[in-house]
């Protein structure tokens, strides 16, 4: 990006500050592809462009790598393609189930070995290796909100400017393909989760990724604990169910919080208490060596906690001029909620599309309409797991207990975990680009 005095911006300031040249913020009028969001999907998405040869602007309102909103576990895999390995902090083999009814009587946790390995990450650490890659082959940021697209152009509330594409990477509120469809994002569709990072008790530290799940915990929904090194993510997660409320402690205990249909995140900080005061109390520790003392306090209060809306179901990948990728396009999976990977890898073929574009390829409606292809062939692994993410949440404990054993067995475990994978893998897509 070049400035209005003419000098150009050093490579290590990633962002270029449009208040102290005035209040003109984009020194091109256009680039080959403008991105709105600097997560994973701009990122991955704007750095692919650029290795093809493209000319990329990326727009996002806060620092790089300062707005985590998740527990941060993907597959290893992914984080390996995209050579990102050193963000890795805690390898994971295993998930491990907790099932919660709610009469309160404890089974012993299911455990299910993984077919292949996840990993829970550190977000800043990722998010600036992948922007400095994105730096190195030309990448320009900038530092304003994208408010829309009108007349072929992008708007922020700092000016305006036009890619040849456009990719709406700016999470579950879309906010440029909600300016052309403001149908786009549907809040019947969106999960919330609650979150929060503690230390792990030096003395026992976990392994694995821990779900709880049943009408004794946070329901229709779940809690999790990542590990993730020396800390761990604690977690509560409702699911939308219109016209239901979500019950969050058990009603043996005489109180139950209820949540209204998507306004889930009212009753998830006293879920979160809950959680980390109960069933997942042994993960973390105030001081980084005991486990939490149960009923000794608030357990979130005074803690930085973050989250956010969650879509569960697959949108439009294009809208009108923009290709939606990652949140912005629903690519988070029903029932499990994980959400990136399949941002990387959509981000992927749209940066791989742009680049084709900036390279004479292909038109930018060409690109558009492979992109939304590729999304397509893709979308019924989203449909299905939001299908089964509202079958299990009618169901009660016993079936709840029965789904899961049901799925657990090697062979059905790792069929199912096959299929997951590849609705999201980003690995052939760099083998084989666009
Ligand atoms: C509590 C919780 C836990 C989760 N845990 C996991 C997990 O462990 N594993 C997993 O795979 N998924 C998880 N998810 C889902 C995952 O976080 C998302 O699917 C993923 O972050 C989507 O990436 P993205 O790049 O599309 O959007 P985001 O990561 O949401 O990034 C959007 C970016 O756009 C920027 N932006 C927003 N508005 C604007 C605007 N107007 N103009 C410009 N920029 C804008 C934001 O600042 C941000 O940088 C979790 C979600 C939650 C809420």
């Amino acid at each position: 990006m070049v400035p209005l005095d003419g000098q150009r911006v050093p490579q290590t300031d990633l962002y270029f500050n449009v208040e102290t040249v005035g209040t003109q913020a984009f020194f091109r009028e256009t680039y080959d592809l403008v991105i709105a969001g600097a997560s994973f999907a701009g990122l991955v998405a704007g750095r692919e462009a650029a290795r093809l040869g493209a000319s990329v602007l990326v727009i996002d309102p806060q620092g790089i790598g300062t707005g985590q909103t998740s527990a941060c576990a993907t597959t290893l895999g992914a984080l390996e393609t995209l050579g990102m390995t050193g963000s890795v902090q805690q390898i994971h083999r295993e998930m491990i189930v907790h099932l919660e009814p709610a009469t309160g009587r404890r089974r012993d946790p299911l455990s299910f070995r993984l077919p292949f390995a996840f990993a829970t990450f550190d977000y800043g650490q990722l998010c600036r290796s992948l922007a400095a890659n994105c730096a190195d082959v030309g990448v320009e940021f900038a530092r304003a909100r994208v408010t829309g697209f009108q007349a072929h152009h992008v708007v922020t509330d700092r000016g305006v400017v036009r890619g040849t594409c456009t990719i709406d990477a700016a999470g579950w509120r879309a906010p440029l393909a909600t300016s052309i469809a403001p149908n786009h994002v549907r809040r019947d569709q969106l999960s919330c989760g609650l979150e929060v990072e503690v230390p792990q008790p030096r003395d026992a530290p976990a392994s694995g990724l821990h779900f709880w799940a049943g009408h004794g915990t946070i329901w229709p929904g779940y809690a999790w604990a990542f590990p993730a090194g020396a800390v761990t993510r604690l977690g509560v997660l409702a699911f939308p169910e219109v016209g239901r409320r979500v019950q969050t402690h058990r009603q043996s205990e005489g109180v139950t919080v209820g949540i209204p249909a998507n306004g889930a995140s009212v009753g998830l900080r006293t879920a979160l208490d809950h959680f980390m005061d109960r069933p997942g109390a042994d993960f973390w520790s105030p001081d980084g060596r005991l486990p939490w003392h149960s009923s000794s306090g608030s357990p979130s209060a005074g803690r930085h906690l973050h989250g956010g809306f969650i879509p569960c179901s697959p949108r439009k990948p294009v809208v009108g001029e923009i290709m939606c990728v990652g949140d912005a396009a629903g690519h988070c999976f029903g029932l499990t909620a994980e959400g990136i990977r399949a941002a990387m890898t959509f981000a992927i073929r749209a940066g791989q599309l742009a680049g084709g574009v900036a390279a004479g390829r292909w038109s930018a409606s060409d690109a558009r309409s492979m992109y939304g292809r590729f999304a397509t062939m893709r979308q019924p692994y989203f449909v299905l797991l939001n299908w089964l993410q509202k079958w299990l949440s009618s169901l009660g404990d016993t079936g709840i207990r029965v789904y899961s054993e049901v799925a657990r067995p090697g062979p059905i475990f790792w069929l199912l975990m096959a299929q997951y994978r590849w609705a999201a893998d980003p690995s052939p897509l760099l083998r084989h680009p666009a």
